[in-house]
């Protein structure tokens, strides 16, 4: 048996009912073959995959808090630190029913590669809890988060681990965190990336992932002949990465026609009106019905059905596993030529073998959401400096990563008889640097 086949069987078997934990190490470990392959014995010998699979720790622990009819409540908290061979663990706080250690762990491993392609010497880390901000007080949010960090206080540092926002942790629940840090530890320290502008927070940080996703998609599509402009391009999602995704899309002057979150999804066909979106779902926290209430061009439909609409570029950034075999099928028949990931594993193993057989350009998560935590780190440069630099400064550095994160992938496709095998290329060039990192520190 292959060694990656070995270690495949090793970490399903190690790790039961985890099963996007072993979708995410099977799409890593399946298209890093080449590069496995070519260095069999000596990974082998380093027990190498085994290390990369394991995180170097994990946390769990109870989150208690009082809700407004004074009433305890209980939840989960998590923190998976899972590979700090380049940097302090970096990665985002997951704040949803949906959060167990599986999703953690899935959301940790992605991330050693995406940090690792970002340039920037950072390590994989996740976290979050299965509480729902969603109908809570904003006392009621302030109790969790704070009842939350008295714990995670406890592992984390500017130097060892920096956690930032992710599905339902925006800058109220940051503040809140940052807040409670302070009190406990009594430092002052950039130990939380995507805080607000008044204490440490980043400008363009807010916009980065969404942004950086255009950009990165931006590159894909003109080094294949093809330009963004005044292409027709469907979103999931209605969060901070579908905003800011639709924001720079309309910049770049392609139209943006849909929108969803978990109960529906809207079809505007004069494009995505994104004051008035960001005015429903970043003001008002509603849902998308009071979009299409306030907007004649806009139709509203119960459920899922965002790829069933004609695109040429779909860009899924809701959640993972939200663009399934029969999804990627619609699109292809509409004639859409890319698929860029702003989720995190938003699309099936199999909807993406299909879109990628049937020559749709198709750019992974870990790559192209890799805006967001390449922003996180520029705040992370900024806090140490104590320095804070224009939203233009910002902003052009992030072009500059998004643009090279693209060579960097395409380059390793291409190394490894790959090309145009995005996903390939992305797992490799994340997986060199992280490899080389933890060889030259031996057995830790
Ligand atoms: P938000 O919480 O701001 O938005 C999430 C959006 O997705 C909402 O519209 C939400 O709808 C929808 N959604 C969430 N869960 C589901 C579900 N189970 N089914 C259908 N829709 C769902 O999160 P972000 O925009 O920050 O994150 C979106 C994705 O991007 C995640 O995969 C995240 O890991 C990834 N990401 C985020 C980064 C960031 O900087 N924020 C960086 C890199 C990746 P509703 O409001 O109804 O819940």
């Amino acid at each position: 048996m292959s060694y990656v086949d070995e270690v495949l069987e090793r970490v399903i078997a190690k790790n039961p009912a985890e099963p996007e934990f072993h979708q995410a190490v099977k799409e890593v470990l399946n298209s890093l073959r080449p590069i496995i392959e070519a260095n069999e014995e000596k990974y082998r010998k380093e027990a190498l995959l085994e290390r990369i699979t394991e995180p170097d720790r994990q946390f769990k622990f109870r989150v208690p808090w009082v809700d407004d009819k004074g009433q305890v409540q209980v939840n989960t908290g998590y923190r998976v630190q899972f590979n700090n061979s380049i940097g302090p663990y970096k990665g985002g706080l997951r704040l949803h029913p949906s959060v167990n250690l599986g999703i953690i762990k899935f959301l940790g491993f992605e991330q050693i590669f995406k940090n690792s392609l970002t340039g920037l010497p950072i390590g994989g880390g996740k976290g979050g809890s299965d509480f729902d901000p969603k109908g809570k007080s904003d006392r009621e949010v302030m109790a969790f988060c704070q009842s939350f960090m008295t714990e995670l206080c406890k592992y984390i540092g500017a130097d060892t681990d920096v956690p930032a926002g992710d599905i339902g942790t925006g800058a109220r629940e940051i503040g809140y965190m940052f807040g409670q840090f302070k009190k406990i530890r009594g430092t002052y320290e950039g130990v939380l990336t995507g805080k607000g502008l008044s204490y440490g927070g980043s400008l363009a940080r807010t916009e980065a992932t969404g942004y950086g996703l255009l950009y990165l998609t931006a590159e894909m599509l003109k080094c294949n002949g093809h330009d963004i402009k005044g292409k027709t391009v469907c979103i999931s999602g209605s969060g901070n990465v579908a905003i800011y995704a639709t924001q720079k899309a309309q910049q770049l002057g392609a139209k943006v026609v849909t929108v969803s979150d978990s109960t529906g999804w809207v079809y505007d066909a004069e494009g995505i009106d994104v004051n008035l979106l960001k005015e429903v779902k970043e003001v008002k926290r509603a849902r998308l019905t009071e979009y299409a209430a306030a907007r004649p061009s806009a139709e509203y439909h119960e459920g899922r059905g965002v790829w069933s609409i004609k695109c040429d570029i779909a860009l899924p950034c809701a959640t993972q596993n939200e663009l399934l075999l029969d999804d990627a099928k619609a699109l292809v028949t509409n004639g859409c030529i890319a698929v860029a990931e702003g989720a995190n594993m938003p699309t099936t193993l199999e909807a993406t073998e299909y879109l990628q057989q049937n020559k749709v350009l198709f750019a992974p998560g870990k790559a192209a959401n890799a805006g967001g935590v390449a922003t996180s780190a520029l705040e992370m440069s900024q806090n140490s400096e104590r320095l804070s630099w224009s939203f233009e400064e910002v902003d052009s550095k992030l072009q500059n990563i998004m643009v090279n994160i693209f060579h960097n992938l395409d380059d390793a496709a291409k190394r490894y008889g790959k090309e145009g095998d995005y996903v390939a290329g992305a797992n490799i060039a994340g997986f060199e640097k992280v490899a080389e990192a933890m060889i030259a520190q031996g057995v830790v």
